[in-house]
């Protein structure tokens, strides 16, 4: 059938596995090219290699991110494998470091496949108090002399905020390639690839989704050779998004700034509120003076207001104590607010912190709120409602 000119602004949602090659010559030009790994190729093979619908949603990602690339992955782990993967070299492969207050779900690929799986060294930089103390940074360097450095803009879930520009600056200095996990900073906070980092990568099922129904991972540089290098590992490891998540992403992906605005400014509004309450012993939140990483906050993200997520401790003189507050507040703000292992959803969600984390964040009065952009008068309500 002839194809007839469709007038759309957007790209559809071609779901093709496989795409038509015409005649012998063609299709031998087509793979011989493919290697080459551009990421809009001139003729599209299969799915898994290349997707119009995805090109074009790494398109927004681009122009989000302010990056040469952008890639889609069918989830936030598959982008850390990738971004991860395609630095290593067999048994030339050096020590990775990675800061400690990341993902779970990071860390548990860490011991799981890197250590057990694939044997590589891998060694962990903490935090004191709450903060990464750069001396201490630049020692280790200097000691483990790494290959990689993996760290988090915002950590979860005590949301400390990393001096990105002074630890990509002194990694590089030793040689070491930078890798910022951005999901909870996002590019409306911060671009590490502005500040020189290597890769830079997001679960957008968070807040570039923003709606809590698509599962998608992001890996965004500057550098040709790593764009090659992932859009091999994407195809061979089979980690390509599906048109249909490309497609309703790239939709979403329209309102992230003011979603996300809105995100923030319910959240530093809601930590203020917090903090003045009865029965709340403590609020985390980068933008309020008294949290470890104040200071680093302002510089990172100058004036803007650090974030959507707020955690916070109830007050209780033994730990029962303490879980009966969290529990009552789980409780009475069920309906409005509910627990959902996840964050950036357009209502605030929360998460008991102890039950996640356990031996690692014991508190049992602890609970992790990724704020909404609901509309702010009933979320004060709701949360009244569970502090009373
Ligand atoms: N990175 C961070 C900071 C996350 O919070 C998560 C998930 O919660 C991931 C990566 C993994 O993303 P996904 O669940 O989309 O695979």
């Amino acid at each position: 059938m002839k194809q007839k000119f469709v007038n759309t602004s957007r790209t559809p949602i071609y779901r093709d596995a496989g795409f038509e090659l015409y005649d012998a010559e063609t299709t031998k030009n087509a793979f011989s090219n493919e290697t080459g790994n551009e990421r809009i190729p001139d003729l599209y093979i299969y799915s898994r290699y290349r997707n119009p619908t995805v090109v074009a949603a790494e398109d927004d990602l681009m122009e989000l991110e302010g990056s040469r690339w952008s890639l889609l992955t069918e989830s936030g782990m598959s982008a850390v494998d990738t971004a991860l993967s395609v630095f290593q070299e067999g048994k030339a492969t050096k020590t990775w470091l990675f800061f400690s207050e990341i993902y779970g779900g990071t860390i548990s690929y860490i011991e799981s496949i890197l250590k057990r799986r694939r044997g590589l060294e891998i060694r962990i930089f903490e935090p004191v108090d709450q903060k990464y103390n750069l001396a201490d940074f630049k020692q280790t360097l200097e000691s483990v002399r790494p290959g990689i450095v993996y760290v988090e803009a915002i950590s979860n879930p005590m949301l400390i905020v990393t001096d990105l520009g002074e630890v990509i600056a002194l990694s590089h200095k030793i040689g070491a390639k930078v890798i910022v996990d951005n999901t909870f900073a996002t590019p409306a906070l911060c671009k590490p690839l502005d500040l020189g980092a290597d890769l830079v990568i997001h679960s957008a099922t968070k807040y570039f989704s923003g709606h809590g129904n698509i599962t998608a991972g992001v890996i965004s540089g500057n550098d040709d050779t790593l764009m090659k290098a992932c859009i091999e590992y994407r195809k061979f490891a089979g980690h390509m998004i599906s048109a249909d998540d490309a497609y309703r992403l790239n939709t979403q992906i329209k309102t992230f700034n003011l979603r996300f605005n809105k995100q923030c400014s319910n959240a530093s509004r809601l930590a203020i509120l917090l903090k003045q309450k009865p029965g709340v012993r403590k609020v985390w939140y980068p933008g309020l003076a008294d949290h470890p990483t104040f200071a680093e906050a302002k510089r990172l993200f100058g004036d803007k207001l650090p974030g959507g997520m707020i955690t916070l401790d109830f007050e209780g003189n033994t730990p029962d104590e303490k879980k009966k507050r969290r529990d009552s507040f789980i409780r009475k703000v069920s309906g409005k607010i509910n627990i959902i292992p996840s964050l950036g959803d357009p209502r605030t969600i929360i998460m008991p912190v102890e039950s996640v984390w356990g031996a690692k964040y014991p508190e049992p009065g602890m609970i992790r709120l990724s704020v909404g952009f609901e509309d702010y008068n009933d979320l004060e309500a709701a949360i009244l409602n569970g502090l009373f």
